[in-house]
């Protein structure tokens, strides 16, 4: 039985980064029978292209950013988006971030609908927040570390629901022959690598300055950076200049990212911020030891000493004696391993994040929602 069509915003029409990815996994998980979902994206790209293809009907609504002259345009795009929820009938408004929860929010207010705000980013925004705060109805953050960022009466409707994986997709696999042989790195090599943007926020460059060290110390450590982005100029001169060229490895960006990580002997993570991490826990559900710098969500996603080992931020020296434990102690590297596939099992399952999420909307529509008449 329906019972409310939700209406899912996406502030982008590409895939910036794991905000987006976790929306298109909340959308396979979703009970469609009991919460028919459209997605709602500013344009045609990526998010659109992959929900179609997941049979989820997509809208586009246009949401520019309103800094600016932008700001013009709000009252006839806020207009025009609570036209199309009373056309759709929609029971319930989900913004995935901030630009299309302002949107999402002010035309659900003058529907008359609820709206969750799904809060991805532990950094406050001190223009926006307030005036969001008030539009939303609950708000769901993907980390303690984010949901710290609301303070005062907000507080009381933040909501921690961390993302989920697709555990049969992202699991222990058979050392990644067939990756390696793509990227040139020898079968004896023991492997570390990262997933992330190239963005100095993911400290890139630290995790190379701790490989320079790693790799003196074990001869046959090779280094795996997969992730795009506009820091990849500097980092490919920064492993040049620290000598690392041959076993220094830049795969780019990667849409198979669950074949890519079985070839890793250890994940590492080295971010100056991370609301969540996303890729933690396909480390984890990969059978990965993690090696992580212990900042935002991170110390609620890594079990110290038993999925992985964190460091300080921000200094390559610990970060490389982590590395070197790991690759140092294969039987416990292991034991790390299959600690990290069980806790994403038990709390990272995308099944599991859909349910929670479904328990919010249920609350929502109970209190207050207007739900859909009956047929
Ligand atoms: N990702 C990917 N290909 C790449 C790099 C990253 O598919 O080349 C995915 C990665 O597997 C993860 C997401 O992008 O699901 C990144 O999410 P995370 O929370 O780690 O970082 P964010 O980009 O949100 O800061």
């Amino acid at each position: 039985m329906v019972a409310a069509r939700v209406l899912l915003l996406s502030n982008t029409g590409m895939i910036v980064g794991g905000g987006e990815v976790s929306l298109l996994q909340l959308l396979r998980d979703l009970d469609r029978g009991r919460w028919p979902v459209t997605v709602g994206c500013p344009e045609e790209g990526a998010v659109a292209a992959r929900a179609r293809s997941q049979g989820v009907p997509v809208l586009i609504v246009p949401m520019p950013t309103v800094r600016g002259s932008g700001l013009l345009r709000l009252p006839s795009l806020v207009t025009r988006l609570a036209g199309r929820i009373r056309e759709g009938q929609f029971g319930l408004i989900h913004a995935n971030g901030s630009r299309c929860m302002l949107y999402g929010g002010l035309a659900g207010r003058r529907a008359g609908v609820p709206v969750l705000w799904h809060v991805r980013i532990d950094s406050k925004d001190p223009w926006l927040d307030p005036l969001l705060e008030r539009l939303a109805d609950r708000i769901v953050a993907n980390s303690a570390a984010t949901a710290a960022r609301f303070g005062g009466r907000a507080a009381g409707r933040v909501t921690v629901v961390p993302n989920g994986v697709d555990l049969a997709a992202f699991r222990p696999g058979l050392g990644g022959a067939r990756v390696r042989g793509e990227l040139g790195i020898p079968p004896e090599a023991r492997l570390v690598g990262t997933v992330g943007r190239l963005h100095p926020v993911k400290g890139h460059d630290l995790f190379l300055r701790a490989a320079a060290e790693v790799a003196a110390a074990f001869p046959t450590a090779h280094f795996l950076l997969v992730g795009g982005g506009e820091a990849e100029g500097e980092l490919k001169a920064l492993a040049a200049q620290l000598g690392l060229d041959p076993r220094v490895h830049f795969a780019g960006h990667r849409e198979d990212i669950p074949e890519i990580l079985p070839a890793l002997d250890c994940f590492v993570l080295a971010s100056r911020e991370e609301p969540f991490g996303r890729v933690l826990v396909e480390a984890m559900a990969a059978g990965l030891p993690v090696v992580a710098a212990r900042v935002g969500g991170v110390p609620e996603i890594v079990l110290e000493g038993t999925t992985g080992l964190m460091v300080p931020p921000e200094d390559p020296a610990p970060l490389a004696a982590a590395i070197r434990q790991i690759l140092a102690d294969p039987a416990r590297a292991r034991a790390m391993g299959l600690a990290g596939r069980t806790r994403a099992e038990r709390e990272y399952d995308a099944a599991l994040h859909a349910r929670r999420v479904e328990a919010l909307y249920a609350d929502l529509v109970g209190s207050g929602g207007a739900g859909l008449p009956p047929a």
